[in-house]
C-alpha cells in the first residue's frame, strides 16, 4: 500500500459531524428505515419560485460565462442596497464580496485577516467550522465556553479577559448556529465597544439575521458607530432566509482594504459564485419577501411544540431559543454524553440529532426544527421514550 503524506493542514482536520450525521441519516432513509432527522443545518423549504425563474431565465439566456470573480456588479449593488435598507449601513459595491457560500466568506475573512501567532475569540457553543478555519490559516482559536445559565451569551467581562496583545479577530454569530441565542442591540454593542477600544476585528455572521421570534431585534455591531463599522467585517448569505443552501452564495461586506484583500484570495482560489446563481439572488434581494413571514409563522409554532416537549423529558432542560432555526437542550441529566446520547438515539429509535460536542459543549445535543410539526411530534415522541428507557 502506498503511503502518502498528508500536508498537516489537512491531516488534522475533523470532517464536519454536522455533515455527517446528516449524510447517515439520509443513507439509512435510503435503505428503508424511518428516519426522522433533526439533524439538518438548512430550511425544509423549497427556495422561492421567483427566485428559482430568475436564475432559469438568466441560464436559458446564456449567462453561463465567468463574472467578475467577485460578484457581478448588479448583485454587489443589490447587496450594498439591502445594508443601507434594512441595516442603515453604507457600504460601496467594491466593499462587498460575493462567494461561494456564507462558509467560504467566512473562511475568506479568515484566511485574509489572520495568520501563524494570531489568536480569534471564538465563544461556544459556536458554530463548527469557525475554529476548523482558524486552525487552516494557522492561526489559534480562543475558545469562550457559556452554558445555558446564561443563554449561551458571552458577557463583556468574559470577552475583556481574553483579549491578549496576539488577539486579532472575535467571531461573534447572533442569531447563533447552533444555540438560537440572538444578542440584544445592548449587549452586541457592549462586546463591540471592547473590540474597539482593543483594535480586534469583529467577524459578524449575520446570516441568521432575519430569522426572529418572540419580538426579538437584530442590530449589526458595525452599526453602532463609524468605529464599530471600521472593526467589523459582516458575513452574510442566501441560504437561510432564502432557503438557497445548494446554491452556494453568500456575501460579505468589510472596510475597504480587507475587501480589496478577499477579492485578490478569491481570485486565484474559486475565482467568481456560478453566473447565473447569482441572477438569482439579485431578485432573492430586490424581489418579493413575501414567503419569509409564512416561513416564520411556521418555524415558530414547530419551535414552541419542540420547546415544550423537550421539556417535559426527564433529564432533559431546555432553553427557548430567539431566533434561527435549532433548539440546544441541556441532556446531562440522562448521565450520557453527547456523542453516545446521538448514537444510541439513532440506533434505537432512529432519531438523527447533532451531538454538542461537535459544537464545542458536550451536555448538550442540536435538534433543528426545520422539518416539518409532523417529524417533530413523532421524533421527539420517540426521544421521550429513549430517555425514560434510560432511566428505567
Ligand atoms: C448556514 C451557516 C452559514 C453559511 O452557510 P452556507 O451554506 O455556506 O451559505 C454561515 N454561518 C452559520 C452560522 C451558518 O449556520
Amino acid at each position: 500500500m502506498m503511503q502518502y503524506k498528508i500536508a498537516r493542514r489537512a491531516a488534522s482536520l475533523s470532517p464536519s459531524l454536522t455533515l455527517a450525521i446528516d449524510s447517515k441519516a439520509k443513507q439509512m432513509k435510503a435503505e428503508g428505515h424511518d428516519v426522522v432527522g433533526f439533524g439538518a443545518g438548512e430550511p425544509d423549504f423549497d427556495t422561492p419560485q421567483h427566485i428559482k425563474d430568475a436564475a432559469a431565465k438568466a441560464l436559458a439566456a446564456g449567462f453561463t460565462k465567468y463574472t467578475p470573480s467577485s460578484g457581478i456588479p448588479e448583485l454587489r449593488q443589490a447587496i450594498a442596497d439591502k445594508f443601507q435598507r434594512e441595516n442603515g449601513l453604507t457600504y460601496k459595491p467594491s466593499q462587498v464580496i460575493v462567494s461561494c457560500g456564507g462558509k467560504h466568506s467566512c473562511f475568506n475573512v479568515i484566511l485574509a485577516t489572520c495568520e501563524e501567532g494570531d489568536e480569534v475569540i471564538i465563544p461556544a457553543p459556536y458554530w463548527l467550522s469557525y475554529p476548523e478555519m482558524v486552525k487552516l490559516a494557522a492561526a489559534t482559536p480562543v475558545i469562550l465556553p457559556t452554558s445555558d445559565k446564561t443563554e449561551f451569551k458571552v458577557t463583556p467581562e468574559q470577552l475583556r479577559a481574553a483579549i491578549t496583545p496576539r488577539t486579532r479577530l472575535f467571531i461573534l454569530n447572533s442569531p447563533s448556529n447552533p444555540t438560537g441565542t440572538v444578542y440584544t442591540p445592548e449587549e452586541i454593542k457592549a462586546l463591540g465597544d471592547i473590540c474597539v477600544e482593543k483594535g480586534v476585528l469583529i467577524m459578524s455572521d449575520e446570516i441568521y439575521e432575519h430569522l426572529l421570534y418572540d419580538g426579538a431585534t437584530h442590530r449589526s455591531v458595525a452599526s453602532w458607530s463609524k468605529a464599530h463599522y471600521d472593526h467589523t467585517i459582516i458575513v452574510h448569505g442566501f441560504a437561510k432566509a432564502w432557503s438557497m443552501t445548494g446554491w452556494r452564495l453568500g456575501f460579505l461586506a468589510a472596510p475597504e482594504p480587507i475587501a480589496k484583500a478577499i477579492d485578490a484570495l478569491q481570485s486565484h482560489s474559486t475565482s467568481n459564485p456560478t453566473s447565473f446563481a447569482q441572477k438569482g439572488a439579485v431578485e432573492a434581494l430586490n424581489g418579493s419577501q413575501a414567503h419569509l413571514p409564512t416561513w416564520l409563522a411556521e418555524y415558530a409554532k414547530r419551535r414552541t411544540e419542540a420547546w415544550q416537549r423537550l421539556n417535559a423529558m426527564p433529564g432533559v432542560t431546555c432553553v427557548n431559543s430567539k431566533g434561527a432555526f435549532y433548539l440546544f437542550p441541556n441532556i446531562s441529566g440522562t448521565g450520557l454524553k453527547s456523542d453516545e446520547f446521538c448514537r444510541r438515539l439513532l440506533e434505537t429509535e432512529k432519531v438523527a440529532a447533532v451531538p454538542g460536542i461537535a459544537f464545542g459543549a458536550d451536555d448538550y445535543i442540536r435538534i433543528s426544527y426545520a422539518t416539518s410539526l409532523a417529524n417533530i411530534i413523532k421524533g421527539l415522541e420517540r426521544m421521550d421514550r429513549f430517555v425514560r428507557s434510560l432511566k428505567a
